[in-house]
């Protein structure tokens, strides 16, 4: 059986450090998918990073970030659904959500800098959920590593195996352009921002005419040389490694150069997965299944700080998605129904009717969404893969203002359950600790508590660094360890108990301790 509407949808996010050249390639897919006419019409989507108290800036973000938050285009008869994620590092777990409500991923990797740290933990989270992957190495027009030594670096750093299937010829200021290996094509580099269209020559193979008109001996030479060491060493692209997230199809270009971006495409809409199956709780539910459902995977506060309404944004993960149709909310076990679903084509807002697996819509919320949440024509279901990932900053909350504290305990309440940050909650006197990944996020949520909630907190730092979710078979023995190191010992907002500890040292003496208690790095663990 043939499901058009889910076939056409691919679903997928650009990651990068910041600074590779995420945005840059994002304008220039929506240019070619004709979704805007015109070069810088995406907005950086980064906070400030020298200042990190610019607060207004952070508030400018977030405006932003609900226009860029999705950004869907046809291509090719194809509806490409590109999900934003924010680059700053204190935006990390953002990011991590965001990867659960996708197929794949592009990697954006500076051919300048090579690996850097955000690309490494990045991916750790796409190995996790065997996540299929292409590789873009971008900024070719720099003088950049050498192409090998890239290759070798990330395939090291990164844990996956590669196959190019452009090849870069030089790079900076002598780049020439790429060589597409499977089309037989040389591609040649014509620096303009704006132009959809490259130069493009056939040949027959390496020793046609035509390549000469165009290179010189010596670069003719040199590519036919790394032509035939990339033959023996990478081999041909194994669709079904690259679809088990195993193997990395690369391709080089520059985004600002518009180069490289056509075949990158081409290749994305050919090869990457359209919406595939979704493990709930209980079952594994299929994309093709008729009756509808999702999980909210993101929220995001109103700019508006007199209309308290968020938006919860909800992945679809089979059948159809209606406009005005009831449907159940599986955590709070009632039906709601949506007037007002946003979709996110062409860059824009717009009111959507009906929508299929691998789409985003966005839900008007007073309230009712966490991050995770599950939406059914009725049955009772939990979508799993959206894990809470070990905090590294804990600091623990101070009422600053006794006649607020109601506003302060609700700020606190929903700021979480958007997923700015996670609370702690420690006994005894129910001590309130957040835990964040980035210094960052305690500014926005103490300038939240304040604009949004009239709340003032302080925040006390606490001498924690880790925290790890403990489970055991032994129930007597979990019980030892959250009395015998209480001091340790917090719930978390589903009131699980987490080990909260200074370092990896003293995590390590509570495993020798309690051999029979397992540690876990995310909330989600079997
Ligand atoms: P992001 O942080 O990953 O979203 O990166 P941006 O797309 O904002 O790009 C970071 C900087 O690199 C910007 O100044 C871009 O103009 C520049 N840039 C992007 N692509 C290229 C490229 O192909 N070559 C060069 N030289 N610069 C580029």
């Amino acid at each position: 059986m043939v499901y058009p509407e889910i076939e056409k949808r691919k679903t997928f996010a650009i990651i990068s450090h910041p600074d590779a050249g995420k945005t840059t390639l994002t304008e220039k897919f929506l240019l070619f998918g004709g979704a805007i006419n015109t070069a810088g019409a995406v907005k950086r989507n980064k906070a400030n990073q020298s200042n990190t108290s610019d607060f207004m800036e952070i508030e400018k973000q977030r405006g932003i970030s609900v226009a860029t938050s999705v950004m869907g285009f046809e291509y090719k008869d194809k509806r490409i659904n590109i999900l934003d994620t924010p680059g700053h590092k204190d935006f990390a777990e953002d990011t991590y959500r965001t990867l659960s409500a996708v197929d794949s991923v592009i990697l954006v990797v500076d051919s300048v800098k090579g690996v850097e740290e955000q690309t490494q933990k990045l991916m750790a989270v796409c190995r996790m959920r065997n996540t299929p992957v292409i590789i873009f190495i971008n900024k070719m027009d720099r003088e950049g590593k050498d192409t090998f030594d890239l290759l070798d670096e990330i395939e090291k750093q990164l844990s996956i195996s590669l196959c190019p299937l452009s090849w870069p010829i030089g790079q900076g200021y002598l780049f020439k352009g790429v060589y597409n290996i499977y089309e037989k094509q040389l591609n040649l580099f014509n620096p303009d921002k704006n132009k959809v269209t490259e130069a493009l020559v056939k040949v027959k193979d390496l020793d046609d005419e035509e390549l000469t008109k165009h290179l010189n001996p010596k670069e003719v030479s040199g590519l036919k040389d790394d032509l035939e060491l990339i033959g023996g060493v990478y081999g041909e692209l194994d669709k079904d490694m690259y679809l088990e997230g195993l193997l990395a199809p690369v391709f080089f270009g520059s985004a600002i150069n518009n180069f490289g971006i056509r075949e990158l495409l081409d290749t994305f809409v050919n090869i990457a997965p359209s919406p595939k199956s979704r493990d709930a709780e209980t079952r594994e539910v299929l994309a093709t299944e008729k009756p509808f459902t999702g999980f909210v995977f993101k929220i995001h506060a109103n700019l508006d700080p007199n209309h308290r309404d968020r938006i919860a944004f909800l992945r679809i993960c089979s059948g159809k998605f209606e406009r005005n149709k009831f449907y159940y909310h599986t955590r709070l076990g009632k039906k709601l129904k949506f007037s007002n679903p946003m979709d996110f084509m062409a860059n824009e807002k717009s009111l959507v009717e009906e929508a299929w697996p691998g789409d985003v819509v966005g839900l008007y919320d007073s309230g009712n969404f966490k991050i995770g949440d599950t939406l059914t024509e009725g049955e009772q279901l939990q979508f799993k893969g959206i894990p809470s990932f070990s905090p590294e900053i804990f600091k623990e909350v101070e009422n600053r203002d006794p006649l607020k504290s109601k506003q302060l305990e609700k700020g606190i309440q929903q700021l979480t359950e958007e997923g700015v940050a996670q609370l702690f909650v420690q006994q005894p006197g129910n001590r309130k600790i957040i835990g964040t990944v980035g210094e960052l996020q305690f500014e926005v949520i103490s300038f939240r508590l304040e604009h949004e909630y009239g709340a003032k907190a302080a925040f006390r730092m606490l001498t924690f660094k880790r925290s790890s979710w403990i489970t055991s078979t032994d129930k007597k023995k979990l019980g030892e360890i959250m009395q015998r190191r209480a001091h340790n010992i917090a719930t978390d907002k589903e009131g699980n108990p987490v080990f909260l500890a200074d370092n990896d040292f003293m995590i390590n003496l509570a495993k020798r301790d309690f051999p029979e208690v397992e540690f876990h790095t995310t909330s989600e663990h079997k």
